[in-house]
């Protein structure tokens, strides 16, 4: 069994990612009264596409600005703000994340313009988490004051690693004191509101030496850590460095390790696993990240942003995922000219919301609850889906899944197998569904 890839997932990533099969299931099944509830909120996620210079393992959506566009990049996001909220017909934006690209390249009145765009239009409470990704460099660090003062009451900050030779290896534009001092500043501004977005499965990195840096890094983080394997993707400058030999990278068994020795330290210095790759103390969970663990809808805004919501004022009644052009200079004309970028509308069968509803939920510690899948699936259980395959009975006996009178969840072991086990889930559910679709 492979472990789990422990992918970043607030980058205007797709929960569709491993669409494990083409299920061609197109039939509306109407949303429940309860699931309708669901369409009165979202979450928004807004991306900025630019960097200043590209990491050597990073294949995300991101651009090196030839020219300074702030001012018409700020215009455009607020403007499809305007649009998709307007499509959405949400009256509550629960959470705001800013993620890139390096959003911490941005000016603070950008930040503000955005978040004043949705005040405007829907209720974006004192209380909601305004998260911005930082990368920890003194130009970065000089800005945090001015981004709290605007609104952003949360900071996660690329940390990556507290070893220079990795960060310089790795293509970062930061040092392990730039991150030290930018950690401390937001620490200080933010008690309790500051995540470290850590990475191992690193170039030469042994279990050894990954333990004795993350027992350091604990030492000094806040309240919330998010732990990334580094995988290897193709047309990146490391696919090249290893497939030449001038790079070694660990190996599957080794990764692994590291990723159950990670778990472990966490766990001891009172960090509680609330997903796969997340971990808070003090009830500091990422509750932007939790709503898309949880199948709430999303807006997403900027180059390459996904969304997972119900066009309602168009008279849609089903979900649909959008995607919005990937490259910045089309997306601009795109929403100069018709108010959005978006490129791709994929309306969301009732099998394709279950299955995101499954992968996702399945990805928390806590698993999915009984009342949370009725939520989006009045008539077929958990129990009755799950509970009489032989495959799915395999797991249980084996220990790695546990379904129960709370739900379906992982057990500590079958967490770092999820991305083994969610095909033989993924295929119960297809069966089933075509059967009763078929009874019906
Ligand atoms: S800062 Fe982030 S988005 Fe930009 S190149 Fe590096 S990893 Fe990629």
């Amino acid at each position: 069994m492979r472990t789990y890839m422990f992918r970043k997932a607030s980058c205007g990533f797709s929960p569709g990612l491993r669409r494990f099969s083409d299920l061609k299931v197109t039939e509306h099944v109407p949303e429940s009264p309860a699931s309708a509830r669901l369409t009165e909120q979202a979450s928004l996620y807004v991306h900025w596409p630019y960097c200043l210079r590209r990491c050597t393992y990073c294949n995300f959506n991101k651009y090196i600005p030839k020219e300074n566009n702030e001012d018409i990049m700020a215009k455009c996001l607020q403007r499809e703000t305007e649009t998709l909220l307007q499509l959405s017909q949400v009256s509550c934006i629960t959470s705001v994340f800013f993620g890139g690209g390096t959003p911490s390249l941005t000016h603070p009145s950008t930040i503000a313009k955005i978040l004043e765009t949705v005040s405007k239009q829907v209720n974006l409470s004192d209380e909601a988490e305004v998260t911005l990704e930082v990368n920890p460099t003194p130009v970065g660090m000089s800005k945090l004051k001015d981004y709290h003062r605007v609104g952003v009451n949360r900071f996660s900050i690329g940390f990556q690693s507290l070893q220079d030779k990795d960060l310089k290896g790795l293509g970062r534009d930061h040092n392990s004191l730039d991150a030290l001092q930018t950690l401390a500043e937001a620490r200080k501004l933010c008690p309790g509101g500051v995540s470290v977005d850590i990475m191992f499965g690193r170039p030469n990195q042994t279990t050894e030496l990954w333990s004795r840096e993350l027992s350091e890094m604990l030492r000094v983080c806040d309240d919330h850590v998010s732990l990334y394997q580094l995988t290897l993707e193709r047309g990146t400058q490391l696919f090249k460095q290893v497939q030449s030999g001038q790079v070694t990278m660990p190996t599957e068994e080794i990764t692994a390790e590291m990723y159950q020795s990670a778990r472990t330290t966490l766990q001891q210095h009172g960090f509680q696993q609330y997903e796969v790759s997340n971990f808070a103390k003090n009830n500091s969970e990422s509750r932007h990240n939790l709503s898309y663990w949880t199948g709430k809808q999303y807006v997403g805004v900027g180059p390459g942003a996904h969304g997972r919501f119900v066009p309602l004022a168009e008279g849609g009644v089903t979900r649909e995922a959008r995607t919005q052009t990937l490259e910045p200079n089309v997306w601009i004309r795109e929403v100069q000219q018709r108010g959005h970028g978006t490129r791709r509308r994929i309306q969301l069968g009732h099998l394709d919301l279950l299955e995101e509803v499954l992968v996702m939920g399945m990805r928390m510690t806590k698993g999915i609850n009984h009342k949370h899948w009725q939520l989006f699936s009045p008539e077929l259980s958990l129990l009755e889906i799950f509970g009489g395959s032989l495959d799915v009975q395999e797991l249980l006996q084996k220990g790695l899944l546990i379904l129960d009178d709370r739900g379906l969840r992982c057990s500590w072991d079958g967490l770092a197998l999820l991305d083994s086990m969610l095909p033989v889930l993924l295929v119960e559910l297809d069966r089933f569904f075509s059967q009763k679709l078929a009874a019906n």
